[in-house]
């Protein structure tokens, strides 16, 4: 018989989260660390979110330390994952999560904002997971995650173009998995449904509540719901899941 090793434990490991200061990369941030990973918090501009989140880790045991950077800036990006990697001789999971939303019907979408969309939200998460394969493929250890969307799944009215990006990264994880497998380096893409943040707070009432009766559990998800699936997917536990999608969306999609 085989002892099991302790469940989704993340002790010893180096972990980087993008857009890790509020929403949903917090929960990620805060539960890889309550893990035992140490964690670098990525943020864009908002330094004070980051902080918090960083300072909230530490009063609670954990280690993290908050790291800037534009994911749309490639250079910069790849050149503080080289950093990470550099200062602790090892990166063993990264999570894509930095995204943005721009929504517009079709007839009225400009090319600017397709552009911004696919900046943040694909080339980013290519240039976090180009850097971030490396170190990974050295160790021969390696979790990247991504996270996509429902929408990059099934469609949403005004969201072509955000629905693109995130379809095109459950293309990414696919090809990365198959290209990376050898070296044991797992890549995996989540897609959240209707969750509470920041992102979706300012949506018009309507909407709030079309998605909630799209929801058969009846609830809006939380950073939370999303985080527990990112713990499992860079555990140990998931090294026989790559190239996989696994949807945290109360039954929106199936
Ligand atoms: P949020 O509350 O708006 O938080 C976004 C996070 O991303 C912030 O930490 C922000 O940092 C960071 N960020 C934005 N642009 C960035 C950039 N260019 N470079 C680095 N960091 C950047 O969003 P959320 O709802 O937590 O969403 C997180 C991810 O989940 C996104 O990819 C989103 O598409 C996806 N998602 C969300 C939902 C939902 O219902 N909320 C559903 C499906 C998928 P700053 O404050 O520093 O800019």
């Amino acid at each position: 018989m085989t002892t099991p090793l302790p469940l989704f434990r993340l002790d010893g490991r180096v972990a980087l989260v993008t857009g890790g200061s509020r929403g949903i990369g917090r929960a990620i941030s805060e539960t890889l660390a309550a893990a035992g990973a140490e964690v670098f918090v990525n943020y864009a501009r908002g330094e004070a979110a980051a902080k918090e989140t960083c300072e909230a880790i530490r009063a609670a045991g954990g280690k993290a330390e908050a790291v800037c950077f534009d994911v749309a800036d490639t250079k910069a990006t790849e050149a503080a994952i080289d950093a990470i990697a550099k200062q602790k001789g090892r990166l063993d999971i990264a999570v894509s999560n930095a995204g943005i939303s721009i929504d517009q019907l079709l007839i009225r979408l400009k090319d600017d904002d397709l552009e911004k969309l696919f900046a943040v939200n694909l080339r980013g998460a290519l240039a976090v997971a180009r850097a971030s394969i490396k170190p990974m493929m050295r160790a021969r250890f390696g979790r990247i995650v991504f996270v996509s969307s429902v929408v990059g799944e099934m469609g949403n009215p005004g969201q072509t173009a955000y629905a693109a990006t995130k379809a095109a990264l459950l293309g990414v994880t696919k090809s990365i998995a198959k290209e990376y497998a050898s070296r044991q380096v797992t890549v995996n893409a989540i897609t959240p449904g209707y969750i509470e943040t920041d992102m979706t707070a300012g949506l018009p009432e309507a909407a709030k509540k079309a998605m909630l009766e799209g929801t058969p559990l009846g609830r809006p998800g939380t950073p939370a719901d999303v985080a527990a699936a990112v713990l499992y997917l860079a555990s140990e536990q998931a090294g026989f899941v790559t190239g996989q999608t696994l949807r945290v969306n109360g039954g929106m999609y199936v």
